[in-house]
Order: C-alpha cells, then sequence, then structure tokens
C-alpha cells in the first residue's frame, strides 16, 4: 500500500530529529514521517557517539554549528528542564609549547573561552605525566606536554537523552514514525511523465518519486535523507553524490579505582567531573563517563584504519591492547591494569574534502551528510540549516539568532576551510 506524505525523512538519529522538529515547527501544516529500520530513535551512529561536545573547532562554519547548538542544549536542560546529561566539565588539550596545536589553541583563545592550565596542575590533579620515559617516547612516538588547554564552553553530554527530546518535541508536534522501516532504494521519475517505457530519458526533468521500503512504498513531495553513513549507498542508484565516506570509530570502557578517583578531579570548573582531555599524541582521548564509573577512550586513528564498511562493526580489543593501552600506560599509571568492562563501535561519516557537514539540496532531495565525528554537537544547528534549505531561505537563524549562510555546508557554492581539530 502507498503511503503519502507531504515530507519523507530517512533516519532518527539526532540529524532527522533536529530537521524534523524544526521544520514541523516552521512549516505545521506540513504532514512529516521519520522512517527508520532500528525499532526506536537513537540507535545509529547518535546512540554509539562518546557524546563529547566544544565550540573549539578551526573554522567559524563548525564553530558557529557548534557553539549555537551547545546554547540550545543548554537551554534544554536549564530553561526547558528537561535533563540531557549536561555537563560544563571542559575539553582539555595537553600541548607542546610552539607545536601547531598550541598555535592554533592561542589563536582560537580569542574566538571562544579557552584557559591554559599550568602542567604541574594538571599532572597533580589528573596523574597524567609530562615527562615521559624518554626510551618508550622515542619508541612510540610520544610527546610530553609544557601546558594545557581549557575549553570552558565544553562538557558531555548524553545522546539518548538529546535525541529522546527532539523525539517527544516531534511527537508532541504530530509528527508520525514508522520504525522498523528499511529503506531500500529511492526511485527516480520524470516531472512530467509520458509513460513510456525507459523513463526517466536524460533530457526529462527529474525528481524522487517515492522510496521503497519493506513497508511499502511511501510517496511524499519532498525527502530528507538523513541516514549519516548509509547515505552513498542508499543514493547510488539517483546517481546524486552522498559526499560522505564512512570510518570505523571505537570506544573502550576501561575502569578501576584510581580511574573512579581520576574522574572526579574538576578542573576551573565546579561540575565535580574532570575535562574530556586529549592526551598530547596520536590523539586518544579520554572522556569521562562518570554515570558508569568509567573511562571511556577513543581515537580518531587514520593511516592502516580502512574504509569498509560493514553493518555490525565491532570494536577490536586488540587494537585496545596493542595501540591504545601502551599509550595511555604511559601517559598515567591510573590505567596500569584498567578493566575493560565494555567496548562498541560505529562510524564517522566523514566529508574527507573539508570534515565539515554537508547540508545540500538536489532535486526534491534535501540531503545531510558528512557530520565527521561531530554530529551531536552540532545536531541542533544542523537540522535549522537544513529546514532553512528546505524551505529555499539563503540564511537560517540558529538558536541565539546567530545567522548563517546556508550555501556555505551546500555543495555548489560551499565556503568552507578544511577543519584541522577532529578528534
Ligand atoms: C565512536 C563514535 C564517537 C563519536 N563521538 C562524538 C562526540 O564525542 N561528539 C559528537 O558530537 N559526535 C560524535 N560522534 C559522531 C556522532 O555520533 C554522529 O555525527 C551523529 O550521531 C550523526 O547523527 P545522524 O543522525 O546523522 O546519524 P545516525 O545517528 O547514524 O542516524 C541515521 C539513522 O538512519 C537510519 N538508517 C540508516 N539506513 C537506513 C535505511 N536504509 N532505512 C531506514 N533507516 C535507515 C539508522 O538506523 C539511523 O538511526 C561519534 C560517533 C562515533 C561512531
Amino acid at each position: 500500500m502507498n503511503q503519502k506524505f507531504d515530507v519523507v525523512v530517512i533516519g532518527a538519529g539526532i540529524s532527522g530529529l533536529s530537521t524534523a522538529m524544526h521544520l514541523k515547527e516552521g512549516n505545521p501544516d506540513l504532514s512529516i514521517v521519520v522512517l527508520d529500520k532500528q525499532h526506536t530513535y537513537g540507535q545509529g551512529n547518535t546512540g554509539k557517539s562518546a557524546a563529547g561536545y566544544r565550540d573549539i573547532f578551526k573554522t567559524e562554519v563548525n564553530r558557529k554549528l557548534a557553539s549555537s547548538s551547545i546554547e540550545f542544549f543548554k537551554s534544554i536542560q536549564k530553561s526547558k528542564g528537561f535533563d540531557i546529561g549536561m555537563h560544563a566539565s571542559g575539553y582539555l588539550f595537553l600541548v607542546r609549547d610552539k607545536s601547531q596545536l598550541d598555535l592554533m589553541l592561542h589563536e582560537l583563545s580569542r574566538e571562544t573561552n579557552i584557559e591554559t592550565v599550568e602542567k604541574d596542575e594538571i599532572k597533580n590533579s589528573l596523574n597524567i605525566r609530562y615527562d615521559l620515559d624518554p626510551e618508550q617516547a622515542k619508541f612510540m612516538k610520544l610527546e610530553g606536554y609544557d601546558k594545557g588547554y581549557l575549553g570552558k564552553n565544553c562538557g558531555i553530554i548524553e545522546p539518548e537523552l538529546v535525541a529522546d527530546y527532539y523525539y517527544r518535541e516531534c511527537v508532541k508536534l504530530g509528527i508520525q514514525f514508522n520504525f522498523g522501516t528499511q529503506v531500500s532504494g529511492l526511485t527516480l521519475v520524470p516531472v512530467n511523465p509520458l509513460d513510456y517505457p525507459g523513463e526517466p530519458f536524460i533530457w526529462q526533468d527529474k525528481k524522487i518519486g517515492s522510496i521503497e521500503t519493506n513497508k511499502g512504498t511511501f510517496l511524499a513531495d519532498e525527502y530528507i535523507m538523513a541516514a549519516d553513513v548509509y547515505t552513498t549507498g542508499l543514493l547510488d542508484k539517483t546517481g546524486i553524490d552522498g559526499h560522505e565516506r564512512p570510518k570505523k570509530r571505537q570506544v573502550f570502557q576501561v575502569t578501576n579505582k584510581k580511574i573512579v578517583d581520576m574522574l572526579s578531579k574538576q578542573i576551573h570548573t565546579t561540575e565535580g567531573i574532570m575535562p574530556f582531555t586529549i592526551l598530547p599524541s596520536h590523539g586518544v582521548f579520554l572522556r569521562p563517563a562518570p554515570k558508569f564509573h568509567s573511562m571511556w577512550i577513543g581515537v580518531a586513528d587514520d593511516l592502516a584504519r580502512d574504509f569498509s564498511f560493514t553493518e555490525e562493526p565491532q570494536a577490536e580489543h586488540d587494537f585496545y591492547e596493542n595501540s591504545i593501552y601502551q599509550i595511555l600506560t604511559a601517559y598515567s599509571n591510573n590505567f596500569e591494569n584498567a578493566e575493560l568492562t565494555g567496548s562498541w563501535a560505529g562510524y564517522y561519516s566523514y566529508n574527507t574534502a573539508d570534515m565539515t557537514p554537508n547540508i545540500f539540496k538536489e532535486l526534491n532531495l534535501t540531503v545531510i551528510s558528512g557530520t565527521s565525528g561531530s554530529g551531536i554537537m552540532k545536531g541542533d544547528a544542523i537540522g535549522r540549516v537544513a529546514t532553512a534549505l528546505f524551505s529555499g531561505k539563503e540564511k537560517a537563524k540558529l538558536y541565539g539568532d546567530m545567522e548563517f549562510n546556508v550555501a556555505d555546508v551546500g555543495v555548489n557554492n560551499r565556503n568552507v576551510k578544511m577543519e584541522q581539530l577532529i578528534l
């Protein structure tokens, strides 16, 4: 049976949820359905996120997307009283004097709230060494650090609670959800059909006419693709480029008594939680997870991490043991013999051209892709920009009345430099 709506949104992760909510808020008369193959919302990469948030990005575009979303999230938690597990416990980058990162963060401290922290304060508080064993440092290419940069408008959040907020708002607004609905393809049709076999021909105007799912065909005037790393595969047959590539990302949950003590070592905040900390070498990060009495460890490793894609990616324990554990213990004996109590893997949807989200329109299809590992912290702004694009506006109003040039994150008139702060 065909089901007809004004708008079909594919994907009930943070991108699809936020877009559906903002779209319906601005256009209450639209009938909108959100489809997801999972049994409920937020089960894709949204649910696998390490869920740190920061407004520290090299490019202004990314700073705007993140900082406005962070302000919106704060408003949900404070004014609306909806707990999304948000703690402004900071992001701490450990750096060498005069390194590239030092210069970049120094420059960014003019744009956003960043403080420097003395190395001894960090060492005494978190028990992270700045004076490494020289032989091990040389062998493993590890750097010590001379100071820390602490982002104050940064911290941790719970993505399933954020998704929960958007979902509830969507339902209140009358948006329909169909879970367990797997989209298998989008059908391209001529705008003015001739009912002749083989349409659409190269000279005919085209549009997405319908989408096929395991629950039948869905028809709409407009479609929104928010399927993250599934975007490219779903679009392949239409000839539309998804402009994203998936790369596997893993989180390892570790704990022991020292780690539990470490979790509560706040630095220049009153949250009672240590900052999300980026070690000086190889991009390994420590994400405090006080709710689980654990530390989540991750790294956006690049070379030798292939681009292959599977439905159910698994965390690799040998990667933790051979690559990560060695680094952790070189910096802090807190991690020695830590128990690995959990692990999971998902994908970053990388826009490999500039590591910044894409929000573009092709025919009657709005596509959100390439969230590049920071789709939660930019999730609200992404929904607003997609809504503005859908509505044919050149400028989106981000939360806090910040204006955003929609074309900047599009494809044809894109205006973004390479983002260098990818974690
Ligand atoms: C390990 C890891 C750590 C991360 N850490 C952070 C972080 O600290 N901070 C941050 O901001 N971001 C982080 N991210 C990135 C962030 O999680 C993503 O950018 C964000 O979740 C993308 O949201 P989305 O809605 O676009 O995609 P998703 O949440 O993946 O949603 C896409 C939805 O589409 C559905 N779907 C896919 N194919 C189909 C189909 N054929 N039919 C129907 N439905 C379909 C899926 O089921 C899914 O629910 C991390 C990601 C990973 C994997």
